[in-house]
């Protein structure tokens, strides 16, 4: 693989340069990110292609692997366990209630504290005791590109901080809230981690309670966001933006009492949840 080796901490300045070819991910070794380049655009290194693995899928959260869906058998695990050597491996079942609580059992090893890397962020948290959602990995990026430089954000369903902190580093003054007090402690360290503690302000209860002022962005990180939306009408600006993430086999409508103001301005959707169920974001507009 082409591509042009730069410092990991350099990865959120490339976001919106146009020698990366996205289509590919940087690969990481230490501190140096080896960021694959576009057809025609200079080069520094050429990475062998990589080995395929071809069993059963999984993630990493850091050193540890993470299976999710149906049980693994034995030699499954063994395979992930040659391929990886993982600190340890989980099988996730499902996520429960509200604080999405990982429904975990250890596999092999034992878990603990990991520091998931991404455009240049350190997300530290224990995958058997708080989500981790790696597909929403595009969602965090564009939290950095379409955050404003001085916009007062609410992160209402803020997590270990995986919208906070990508719009705190592109400069917005967020609020940051979160429910469950395990992954409000992560909260708290990956703010210190990633030196936005003046950029952000976490607080641990229920947003509903929490919300305070208007804001210019609300970021609604959770299925049940719809739930909250008459919430919300009070604490944003005219002509701010909300996020509202949700799931359906299609996009979810508008519910019937917003529809005086709010208004639809883009829907992505984000990854598979379920059979015939999407997670999508709406974004909307407030009239
Ligand atoms: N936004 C992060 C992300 O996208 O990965 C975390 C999303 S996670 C699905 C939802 C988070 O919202 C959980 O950490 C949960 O504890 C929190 N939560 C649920 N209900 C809440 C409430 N009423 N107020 C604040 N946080 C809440």
């Amino acid at each position: 693989m082409r591509s042009r080796r730069i410092p990991v901490r350099m990865l959120p300045s490339i976001h919106d340069a146009g020698w990366v070819d996205w289509n590919r991910r940087p690969y990481v070794s230490g501190e140096t990110a080896y960021v694959p380049v576009r057809d025609g655009q200079p080069w520094d290194a050429d990475i062998p292609p990589r080995e395929v693995y071809r069993g059963r899928g999984f993630f990493m959260a850091g050193s540890i692997a993470i299976l999710q869906g149906k049980e693994p058998a034995p030699e499954e695990i063994d395979r992930i366990e040659a391929w990886k050597k993982p600190s340890a491996i989980l099988w996730v079942r499902s996520y429960r209630g509200a604080e999405r609580i990982p429904d975990v059992r250890v596999l092999r090893g034992e878990p603990g504290d990991v520091c998931h890397r991404e455009m240049g962020m350190a997300f530290w948290f224990d995958p058997a005791r708080v989500m981790f959602s790696p597909g929403n990995r595009a969602e965090r990026t564009r939290m950095m590109k379409v955050a404003g430089s001085g916009e007062r954000i609410a992160d209402m369903f803020a997590g270990i901080g995986y919208f906070s902190i990508p719009a705190a580093l592109a400069g917005a003054q967020v609020h940051a809230m979160e429910l469950n007090p395990v992954a409000y402690g992560y909260l708290c360290r990956n703010i210190l981690e990633n030196r936005v503690a003046s950029r952000v302000v976490p607080e641990c209860g229920d947003c509903r309670d929490l919300l305070a002022g208007s804001y210019d962005r609300i970021i609604m990180g959770h299925f049940d966001s719809p739930a909250f939306l008459d919430t919300v009408a009070d604490h944003v600006v005219a002509g701010g933006t909300i996020h509202l993430h949700a799931t359906g086999s299609s996009p979810p409508d508008i519910p019937e009492s917003c529809r005086g103001w709010l208004c639809e301005t883009g829907i992505r959707r984000i990854k598979k949840v379920a059979p015939h169920t999407w997670h999508y974001v709406i974004d909307l507009k407030v009239a």
